[in-house]
């Protein structure tokens, strides 16, 4: 039996995982879910899977949950500094999944590592900013580390750990979101609901508007060179409209290898729990109309300006890819709530990509995860005193 937990379980990653394991629950065993607010659905699945311990961040949602509970025996905390009153390092579990969205997933990630066996991270966010610090963890503890990115699973899954360096080139595909052939003159007016609907994915909100002003692939960009240690002139981001083909590797002996699966995320969230077990998932057949277009474009930086973004970046790590996420996190929550328009977000990104208070963060690397926290909360005061 596989001892697992699942941090971020409600949304749509770690729902999409409790599926899979439904099919095989006999195999698995959930020591941990965590939720933030919706402790409806956090209830439910720790009826479905008999699970024992539960965190729930938001303090009203604990209080209810902890009422609704009061008469089993599961085990409600409200935070994450808990996980030592659940685990023993020396009797790790076997897989844990980071599916929190923003940048409180990098915690929870940072405080498991010692626990768990594998981690596979969906968590983008704590990829972008604390990648130095998950990477020091997953050594010091020998976890074994899975990237759960579609186009990271593909891209981890092509190349062979025994020859590192031994390619040149990575492409990684992007949809192009719901507007890939919107005229730019109709950007302007693009409302709330048209951009959350994703043509291929369906995924939580954030992440779509994201995928709606490209900076989804910004941040998958940051996220593949930090994981597989490259510079930024060996990634290049594709348009290929289907989402069909998630990345290619261009190697130094000639060959170049294509990835290609089925739009869903299914695909690497299974894989990476069945890891070494070799276990059949349900797949279409390979699609040759879709292969036989794959339709491959550059992306159109100015219909996408955020694209720019990627040339303020040096290839050493620093503060500013923390500054990076957390102003586009602010933006697109205040796109989210009516307060700008859709082209705001990357026009004012671009602005606080040059103000030199952001800037000199270039030269600073995280040194904990406190040096990122209190950044994000400088970043959210600054970006409401200049009153976008
Ligand atoms: P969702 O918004 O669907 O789910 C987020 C989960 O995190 C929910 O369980 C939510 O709880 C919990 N959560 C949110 N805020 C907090 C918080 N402050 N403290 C604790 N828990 C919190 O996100 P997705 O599943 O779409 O994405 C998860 C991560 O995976 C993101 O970082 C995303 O970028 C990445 N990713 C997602 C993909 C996808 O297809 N969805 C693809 C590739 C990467 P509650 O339900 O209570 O709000
Ligand atoms: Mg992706």
């Amino acid at each position: 039996m596989k001892k697992i937990a699942i941090f971020g379980s409600t949304g749509s990653i770690g729902s999409s995982l409790l599926k899979i394991i439904k099919a095989d629950q006999k195999n698995f065993k959930i020591e941990l879910l965590t939720a933030n607010k919706n402790y409806k659905k956090l209830i439910k699945q720790v009826k479905l899977f008999n699970v024992k311990n539960i965190v729930i961040t938001d303090y009203n949602s604990f209080l209810i949950t902890t009422k609704l509970l009061k008469d089993t025996k599961v085990k409600v905390f409200n935070n994450f500094d808990s996980l030592n009153k659940i685990f023993n390092t020396n009797n790790k579990i076997d897989y844990s999944m980071c599916a929190i969205s923003g940048f409180k997933g990098l915690k929870p990630t940072l405080d498991i590592i010692k626990f768990t066996k594998t981690i596979a991270i969906a968590n983008k966010e704590s990829i972008i900013c604390g990648w130095n610090l998950i990477k020091k963890d997953l050594k010091k503890n020998k976890t074994y580390f899975i990237p759960v990115d579609s186009e990271h699973f593909s891209i981890w899954s092509l190349l062979d750990d025994n020859k590192k360096n031994n390619f040149e080139k990575i492409y990684i595909t992007a949809s192009g979101g719901p507007f890939n052939k919107l005229p730019l003159q109709k950007f302007k007016n693009i409302s709330i609901k048209d951009a959350l609907k994703h043509p291929n994915w369906s995924m939580g909100k954030k992440i779509s508007i994201d995928s709606a002003t490209m900076m989804n692939k910004v941040f998958e960009i940051i996220e593949a060179k930090k994981i597989f240690d490259l510079s930024y002139k060996q990634l290049e981001i594709l348009i290929h409209p289907k989402s069909y083909l998630h990345a290619i590797v261009k190697f130094n002996n000639g060959l170049s290898k294509l990835l290609v699966h089925d739009t869903s995320m299914t695909i690497p969230i299974f894989n990476s729990i069945y890891l070494d077990n070799n276990k059949k998932i349900k797949s279409k057949k390979i699609n040759i109309k879709i292969l036989n277009n794959l339709d491959l474009k550059k992306v159109d930086n100015i219909k996408f300006p955020v694209m720019k973004v990627l040339k303020n970046i040096n290839d050493k790590d620093s503060l500013f890819e923390t500054i990076i996420v957390s102003a586009n996190d602010k933006l697109v929550n205040l796109f989210l709530s009516g307060k700008i328009k859709f082209t705001d977000i990357s026009s004012n990104l671009l602005k606080i990509c040059n103000m030199p208070q952001f800037t000199k963060f270039k030269s600073k690397k995280p040194k904990n995860i406190d040096d990122i926290n209190n950044l994000v909360n400088y970043v959210s005061l600054k970006i409401e005193a200049m009153s976008v």
